[in-house]
């Protein structure tokens, strides 16, 4: 299956896209991960998309489409895939929509988590709190003004995408502010899995 997750940072698709991995067999493909793994190795990629990262706006569409490219070539992602946190802009919607038609592949579905924004600054700061309680290093832009900035780079530039999903019938939305394992049953009740 080829699954697009799509939604507000903190809406919880990196939390969902964990439980399908396992339940699917096919791979969540997190841009911001894949990014975040180029900044710490100093590759080009990531001295470019260090800054912009922390700003809280959004990396070049080139790059990001180049990245996808790339991973979906590799063997893991040829049974399918999770994109959590990618296409984020019409643009990349575009650009990823004919990488698929070139192969002759078609997506299942996108699944779109509604949440209500002015909860998803507290959650933020809740994630950050359990991160550093764990003992393991917090995201740099999950701090609450970096992630206005975040919030206002959804609302602008990726919210646009439930329309154009939602035009060609491939859009299915879930509500995101249900407790954790209800939205993995409205999600399984969504794919059939
Ligand atoms: P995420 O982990 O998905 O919240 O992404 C963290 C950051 O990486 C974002 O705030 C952007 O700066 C960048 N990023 C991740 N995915 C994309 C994308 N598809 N397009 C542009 N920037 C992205």
């Amino acid at each position: 299956m080829r699954i697009i997750l799509l939604g507000p940072p903190g809406a919880g698709k990196g939390t969902q896209a964990v439980r399908m991995v396992e339940r699917l067999g096919i791979p969540q493909l997190s841009t911001g991960d894949m990014l975040r793994a180029a900044v710490a190795a100093g590759t080009p990629v990531g001295l470019k998309a260090k800054e912009i990262m922390d700003r809280g706006d959004l990396v070049s569409d080139d790059v990001v489409v180049g990245i996808i490219a790339e991973r979906i070539e590799e063997p893991d992602a040829k049974s399918g895939f999770i994109l959590d946190g990618f296409p984020r802009t019409v643009a990349q919607a575009e650009a990823f929509e004919a990488m698929l038609a070139k192969k002759g592949l078609k997506l299942d579905a996108v699944l779109e988590f509604k949440v209500n924004e002015g909860e998803l600054v507290e959650r933020i700061i809740k994630r950050a709190k359990e991160t550093e309680a764990r003992g393991e290093p917090v995201r740099r832009d999950d701090n609450p003004d970096v992630f206005r900035t975040r919030l206002e780079a959804y609302r602008n530039q990726t919210a646009p995408l439930s329309a154009y999903y939602g035009t060609k019938g491939q859009l299915k939305t879930v509500d995101g502010m249900r407790p954790i394992d209800e939205v993995t049953e409205a999600v399984k009740g969504i794919l059939g899995r």
